[in-house]
């Protein structure tokens, strides 16, 4: 029997749901700022759908935006007049930023207790120690959407493929922390395929279209595919036995897919994540969770 589909966009509904019945409890309207530098299209979209979002549950949402000339010292300024405005809860910068600016500087001034993005050095620190506050959004959203199978994480092999410090490496430790056996899988793994096939979790956080293959994947294993990868024309042999996405490729000239081979792994998992519309959807809802517990947090 094929996999059941892991329904992100309902998970995130749910998640959403929760977040402004809890706003609507709770007398003021905690804030969150997206600070966006320059003008590259996808963080236009993301910034500008994060604030929107924020809104429509009750929060009150906005976006910076600085220019593309904005140096370090502009922006780090920023961030600490946004560390001291009291009405802003939590802050986010969206990555990537121009090359004049080091992220990792811009990261560590944040204030951790509005760190929203859950980025911060010491907020890195309580995942590892097993006391997330504000965990990163994307593999916080990735544990809610294995929970919502009702499949236990505790005492399962997971195998995270992507080490890096935005998803493999929070995914990691938010699975050890709810007693899975871990292991990390990257770039340099030998003998990747067997070390897979040994998971009853698989997370798929690389960035290349159809890595993991059915071949990899232990029969009942439930897969999670973070992958975001739009392909072109050159794709098609790979995506033969995928009519939808076919279509969609012929339709549009490129199609949205992720690090899993989804019709075959389909034919060998209990449960499986679609792309879009599996862990996507999730980021922004638990960004939004994340928000309101930076509320709570300041003004416990
Ligand atoms: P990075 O490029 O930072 O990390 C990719 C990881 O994959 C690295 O650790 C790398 O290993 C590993 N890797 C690369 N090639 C292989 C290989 N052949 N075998 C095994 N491991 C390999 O990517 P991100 O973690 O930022 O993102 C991963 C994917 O998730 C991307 O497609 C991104 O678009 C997507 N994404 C989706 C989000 C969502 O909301 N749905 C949010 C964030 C990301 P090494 O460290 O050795 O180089």
């Amino acid at each position: 029997m094929p996999a059941q589909i892991i329904e992100g966009k309902k998970v995130a509904r749910d998640v959403e749901a929760e977040v402004s019945a809890e706003i609507a409890a709770l007398g003021f309207r905690p804030g969150l700022v997206a600070v966006r530098v320059g003008n590259d299209p996808a963080s236009e979209v993301y910034v500008r759908s994060k604030a929107k979002k924020a809104e429509e549950l009750g929060l009150r949402g906005s976006q910076r935006i600085l220019p593309d000339t904005t140096t370090e010292a502009e922006l780090l300024a920023e961030v600490d007049r946004l560390n001291r405005d009291p009405e802003v809860d939590g802050i986010l910068v969206q990555l990537p930023l121009p090359k004049q600016i080091d992220p990792r500087r811009v990261i560590d001034a944040i204030d951790p207790m509005k760190d929203v993005d859950g980025f911060h050095p010491t907020n890195v620190g309580f995942l590892h120690m097993g006391r997330p506050v504000l965990a990163p959004c994307t593999p916080a959203g990735c544990i809610r959407l294995i929970d919502s199978t009702g499949v236990s994480i505790e005492g399962k092999r997971a195998v995270v493929v992507g080490r890096s410090d935005i998803v493999g490496k929070p995914m990691a430790a938010l699975l050890l922390q709810r007693h899975a056996t871990v292991t990390i899988a990257h770039s340099r793994t030998a003998q990747l395929e067997s070390v897979v096939r040994e998971a009853d979790i698989v997370v798929a956080a690389v960035g290349k279209a159809f890595m993991i293959t059915d071949r990899m994947i232990r029969p009942g294993a439930v897969v999670i595919d973070v992958g975001m990868n739009r392909v072109g024309p050159e794709a098609s042999v790979l995506l033969a036995h995928d009519h939808e996405k076919t279509h969609l490729l012929q339709k549009n000239g490129s199609v949205l897919v992720g690090d899993v081979d989804f019709v075959r792994v389909r034919e060998v998992a209990s449960w499986i994540t679609p792309v879009p519309g599996g862990v996507g959807p999730m980021t922004i809802a638990m960004l939004m969770k994340n928000t309101l517990e930076a509320a709570k947090r300041r003004r416990a």
